[in-house]
């Protein structure tokens, strides 16, 4: 049934098309499925790569840091110099504009936020819960845990479109500039949840050089996704704290990352980075909620991976088990969906997820017919503030943690839902 253009066939042929579709839909129904592709999580397989690292730290091994400070005991505030040198290598920064912090980079950005709502940031003349309003800026769609941050902390969230190369810059620049309410924005800047897209140099050195209205204007830069690469040819991201010292706005980014989809999500290791007075601001906050973070896994994770190269080495592992998972999906998607003009869809070279785009209108029906079928999607919507995606048309794909079969069986009853959901537009 490829390359059929629904938009050019007559009632009669839509009505059968649908209801072999409806067959086909039917039949999966009837098997009981039970397919969970919600959430980006890799599979065990990929989990089992770094299972050595929970042999490197044990009792019979040396426990203190390069430093000599014991790594069993308080102390090390934001982290073991070794430790800081890697990441610093990954990011892009120099040690002393880091601090490590414990297992999840989404704890980082929600406390990061709820601080500057308490105290405000680096530079602020009043703590941002004092002013009448506070704006982020939102490219969508975009990743559902940020949006729920600001939701919780009554941050009000301003959807603007992503674009092939980054989020709409005439849209930021202007919101930017027009309003000291707008305090900052989320950036996922390489291969972005969900479209994989890699920020671009010129969106980079625009968001770096941009005039804000509020002189204590924060972007979010979420680097979460920073090895994580699937082609052979990965994208480059140019070195946003460096932009922006060259712009002449050394405190506007603060950086996240972790290693939850290098090693273990919610034992891994993360990371913040950014200026050194960025940086030292939330040293002296960081000190009155912790003695210090959990340096044994600092540790281990330090001598599992040693440098950059082992990490790049460790990721090629990584992409080796998940390519062909989302070479399936989108051969299917291509197959399926292709020529008929229902839906469109990135290519991403790294990251977790697929973003499908189908007609107006459908998203969340298709994503209540697939869960009808044994399928669980992301929700429709999450993927934009507050849960709503204006034109119902998002469906947010993490093909990772099924098995080959089961994301096969999923993805052919997405695709039977976004087909029939798109004949009944049609037909309507
Ligand atoms: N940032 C992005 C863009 C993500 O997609 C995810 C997880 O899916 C996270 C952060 C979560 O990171 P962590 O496990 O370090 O809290």
């Amino acid at each position: 049934m490829n390359d059929i253009d629904y938009d050019r066939l007559s009632t009669a042929e839509l009505n059968a098309i649908h209801a072999q579709l409806l067959e086909a839909y039917e039949a999966y129904k009837r098997q009981k499925l039970s397919l969970d592709m919600s959430r980006g999580k890799p599979c065990d397989e990929q989990l089992d790569l770094s299972l050595e690292m929970l042999d490197i730290v044990g009792s019979g091994d040396v426990l203190t840091d390069r430093s000599g400070l014991d790594s069993r005991n308080y102390g090390g505030l934001d982290g073991i110099p070794e430790a800081k040198d890697l990441f610093a290598q990954l990011l892009d920064v120099s040690p002393s504009e880091l601090i490590i912090g414990g297992a999840s980079s989404l704890t980082m950005m929600h406390d990061t936020l709820s601080r500057a709502m308490l105290h405000g940031v680096f530079g602020s003349s009043l703590p941002w819960g004092k002013l009448p309003a506070v704006k982020f800026i939102c490219p969508s769609p975009g990743y559902d845990r940020h949006f729920a941050i600001c939701e919780l902390l009554g941050i009000e969230m301003i959807a603007i479109d992503m674009l092939q190369d980054g989020p709409d810059m005439d849209q930021v620049e202007k919101l930017a500039a027009g309003d000291d309410a707008v305090k900052g924005i989320w950036c996922v800047p390489k291969y972005s949840n969900p479209d994989g897209i890699t920020y671009s140099d010129e969106v980079v050195d625009r968001l770096a050089r941009m005039e804000t209205c509020a002189g204590d204007f924060r972007i979010m830069w979420d680097d979460a996704y920073t090895v994580h690469h699937l082609a052979d040819e990965p994208d480059r991201l140019k070195p946003m704290l460096a932009a922006c010292k060259a712009a002449g706005h050394p405190d506007r980014v603060l950086m996240f990352s972790s290693t939850s989809k290098i090693s273990f999500p919610g034992a891994g290791v993360a990371v913040m980075a950014g200026s050194e007075n960025n940086m030292n601001f939330i040293r002296k906050q960081l000190a009155v909620q912790t003695i210090g973070p959990d340096k044994l896994n600092q540790l281990r994770h330090v001598r599992f991976f040693k440098g950059p190269a082992h990490i790049e080495a460790h990721m090629k592992k990584h992409a080796a088990i998940i390519k062909p998972k989302f070479e399936m999906v989108l051969n299917l998607l291509e197959t399926e969906l292709g020529g008929k003009r229902i839906a469109s869809w990135n290519k991403p070279n790294g990251g977790y997820f697929i973003s499908l785009n189908i007609m107006d209108g459908c998203a969340r029906s298709v994503v209540r017919m697939a869960a009808e079928a044994g399928v669980t999607l992301t929700k429709a919507g999450a993927t934009f503030p507050y849960g709503h995606d204006p034109r119902d048309r998002n469906i947010r794909i993490a093909p990772t943690f099924p098995t080959l079969s089961e994301l096969k069986t999923a993805i052919e009853i997405l695709c039977l839902c976004v087909q029939i959901m798109s004949i009944r537009t049609f037909l309507n």
